[in-house]
């Protein structure tokens, strides 16, 4: 039924950049068969799943959304891969997304625009615009994200699905094509919590392979999900991340689901977070000079493509051509801010200056949990807006984020779950963040919601 709905539908909305019919037809008899044999199976076993293009999978085309790996076809699969693969959900195939995972609106994509099943005028978010618009229209029940500074939340809010950042290293990354190391998180995307959850708790656990990999045992988010009770839980109202800037409804929506919250017996307090304002420069210092390093990688020797001049094919001449015509303006603009940003002379100015306001919206969130078990924000200022709107104005884009990457800097998990129709009858999200390691907060607070 996925595979006859991403037919009638991805033509336009271009969520998938691969389908592999074949392989998820043969992961779905072989379980119908193990089930059929008495086999007692995972949970999610038979569930078909669309992975983000930024995940490797091997034997299956990862692009990351680049030109730069068009034809790579990677020997291994992602450790979230495997886990998939063991407990038998079929991969439907990989989503689009922004170009390595720099964007907001899945336009930076070197294979075309995802369009939102809402209205196919609007962007579906970003950078998992793929995996939120497969989930929302129906093409998959489940999908993976993957949020550096919002990547799963933001397009969760605007597609009306739900997204989880979990805690930084409780999923593994390795096989997720680095953007920003400090910060990339891979996580579920779903039509409701418990979903996530399910999700959540398969892809979870230790793996030596990354090295800032937890040891934690994994939660048990889907029981929290299910006990749907917030009595006595005391919800901190972010005061910097409210009014200015916030569309009128968007900020409606998240009151009213306040409220609902509150009548189910939470206690809902304000709280400010000072530094939270800085975040957003501070990101936008700390993911480019991580992501210049990270895509030294991308030179035309190793993966994907190689552009030979022809004119001295030098190797420094190739590995010149190869990026040139592999990366698109976005990438080349963040290789080019965080090689500023590193360089000798200003690596204090800006990266120290930036790992300092780093560590005081670290303090913020520490002093806000001592006051209360979880914060909430709308997830993005606004509804989702039209294709083309924000592609030539960068700073328009980043702000986007405002809300979603103070978690990432301070490496705290995050939901963002529906929370209603905002400005022209388009979904609006509500994110819920909780301390480090205390995912299942989410989980109860969420469960609650629906
Ligand atoms: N939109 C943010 C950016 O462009 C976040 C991206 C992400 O989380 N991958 O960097």
């Amino acid at each position: 039924a996925h595979l006859d709905r991403i037919s009638a539908v991805d033509g336009d909305l271009n969520a998938f950049l691969h389908v592999d019919q074949d392989a998820a037809l043969a992961t779905a008899r072989d379980i119908d068969s193990r089930r059929a044999d008495g086999e007692e199976l995972h949970a999610l076993a038979g569930v078909p799943i669309a992975v983000k293009d930024v995940v490797v999978t091997e034997g299956q085309p990862t692009t990351a959304g680049s030109k730069i790996l068009e034809g790579w076809i990677p020997p291994y699969d992602a450790t979230l891969v495997t886990a998939l693969r063991e407990a038998g959900l079929p991969i439907l195939g990989k989503t689009n997304m922004d170009e390595f995972a720099m964007g907001s609106s899945t336009e930076t994509s070197a294979y075309g625009p995802t369009r939102n099943p809402w209205d196919r005028d609007r962007i579906p978010g970003g950078s998992g615009g793929g995996s939120a618009a497969a989930v929302g229209s129906y093409e998959a029940p489940l999908a993976i994200g993957t949020d550096t500074g919002g990547s799963i939340r933001q397009p969760g809010a605007v597609t009306g699905t739900v997204g989880v950042k979990p805690t930084y290293g409780s999923v593994s990354r390795y096989g997720l094509i680095a953007m920003a190391s400090s910060l990339d998180q891979a996580g579920p995307v779903t039509r409701t919590v418990e979903d996530s959850a399910l999700l959540h708790e398969l892809i979870a656990g230790h793996d030596p392979h990354d090295s800032t990999s937890l040891t934690d045992p994994v939660g048990s988010f889907a029981a929290a999900a299910r006990t749907k009770d917030v009595k006595g839980l005391r919800v901190g109202v972010i005061e910097e991340l409210e009014g200015e800037g916030f569309a009128p409804e968007v900020s409606a929506r998240f009151t009213e689901s306040l409220e609902q919250l509150e009548r189910a017996g939470a206690e809902i307090v304000r709280v400010s977070c000072p530094n939270f304002r800085y975040a957003l420069g501070a990101y936008y210092l700390i993911m480019p000079s991580e992501a210049s390093s990270n895509l030294a990688k991308f030179d035309g020797m190793r993966f994907g493509l190689r552009v030979i001049p022809e004119d001295h094919p030098t190797a420094e001449n190739v590995m010149k051509a190869t990026r040139g015509a592999g990366f698109g303006d976005e990438v080349k603009r963040r290789i080019l801010l965080g090689t500023y940003a590193l360089s000798a002379g200003y690596f204090d100015a800006y990266y120290g200056s930036a790992q300092k306001v780093r560590t005081l919206v670290q303090r913020d969130f520490a002093a806000a949990f001592e006051q209360v078990d979880v914060l909430a924000s709308p997830t993005s200022p606004t509804v989702a807006f039209r294709l083309g709107e924000k592609v030539d104005d960068p700073m328009a884009m980043y702000m986007n984020d405002i809300a979603t990457i103070p978690a990432n800097l301070a490496g705290t998990p995050g939901i963002s779950i529906p929370s209603g129709l905002a400005e022209d009858g388009l979904p609006a999200g509500i994110q819920f963040l909780a301390p480090a390691r205390a995912d299942e907060r989410l989980y109860r607070v969420g469960g609650a919601l629906e």
